[in-house]
């Protein structure tokens, strides 16, 4: 427990230290593209500089997109939570999840039938979505498949306890397999780390899949992965199922509001 909690307050002094600089580096990097652009605009495309600021341009381009990550990493992301149908949340972000993985890969939903009411912050969980879809696509520069699935599970505590997961009951399970490259042991241990990256600069910050966690935690929920080099990769997420709590709005209304009856 203790090198849980020093873990923990690792992670957080990264993650304010992170904040601070992403924050001035975003406002540096708005004024170098801003200026940039405009110089861009009233250059001749026939100037031998042209092509230079173009370069520079692209270079402070990923260098913004590397803050504006940092920033989503180190934010206390406040979450604003309510019951949501977690199959809504896959349906929506489709379209956004096949632009992300290109026309390469192919995207396979199959969606529980009945719909799976989950207590959160649904902006968050399209996050999840959207850095695992990024991930997959990464794997898969040659191609392949993305499959997304929900279901209604209920873990028993068997299952709770050969897990270590929270408590016993119904979860929504969503599943995430790609068919890419996989990964070793040595990299599944490290992939919620923040920073952990395989890519190369530019390509990775190493900061997807802490986000990932640190959101899945804040939904008393549990992520679990499936890998092997060449053989694809599978995330598990589990949500507790929820079908009585109600919104914050309502709660705030009416704060002694019976369960039952
Ligand atoms: P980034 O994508 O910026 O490298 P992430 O935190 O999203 O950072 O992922 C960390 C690392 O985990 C990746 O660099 C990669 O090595 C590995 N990884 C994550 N998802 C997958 C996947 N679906 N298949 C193979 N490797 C993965
Ligand atoms: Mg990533």
């Amino acid at each position: 427990l203790e090198l849980q909690l020093l873990h923990a307050q690792k992670m957080e002094s990264i993650g304010t230290l992170a904040g601070g600089i992403a924050h001035d580096f975003n406002n540096i990097l708005t004024a170098i593209i801003g200026y940039g652009d405009m110089t861009l605009m009233n250059m001749n495309p026939e100037d031998p500089q042209h092509r230079n600021l173009v370069f520079m341009l692209e270079a402070a381009r990923r260098a913004a997109a590397l803050a504006k990550d940092l920033l989503l990493f180190s934010r206390k992301q406040i979450s604003v939570k309510k019951v949501v149908d977690l199959n809504e949340i896959v349906r929506s972000v489709e379209k956004f999840l096949q632009r992300i993985i290109g026309e390469d890969i192919d995207c396979i939903m199959s969606l529980e039938s009945v719909a799976l009411p989950v207590f959160a912050d649904a902006h968050q969980l399209e996050q999840v979505l959207m850095n695992l879809a990024t991930n997959a696509r990464d794997a898969m520069p040659d191609g392949g498949s993305l499959s997304i699935a929900t279901e209604r599970i209920s873990l028993d505590d068997a299952f709770i306890a050969t897990h270590a997961y929270g408590s016993s009951g119904s979860y929504a399970l969503l599943t995430v397999t790609d068919t890419g490259m996989g990964m070793d042991d040595e990299t599944c241990r490290q992939i919620f780390d923040p920073f952990f990256t395989t890519k190369e600069i530019g390509k990775g910050t190493g900061l997807g899949m802490s986000v990932v966690y640190g959101i899945i935690k804040q939904h008393e929920g549990h992520i679990a992965l499936n890998s092997e080099p060449g053989a694809g990769t599978t995330f598990k997420i589990y949500l507790p199922l929820n079908v009585t709590k109600l919104t914050e709005q309502e709660a705030e209304v009416s704060p002694e509001k019976p369960v039952t009856g």
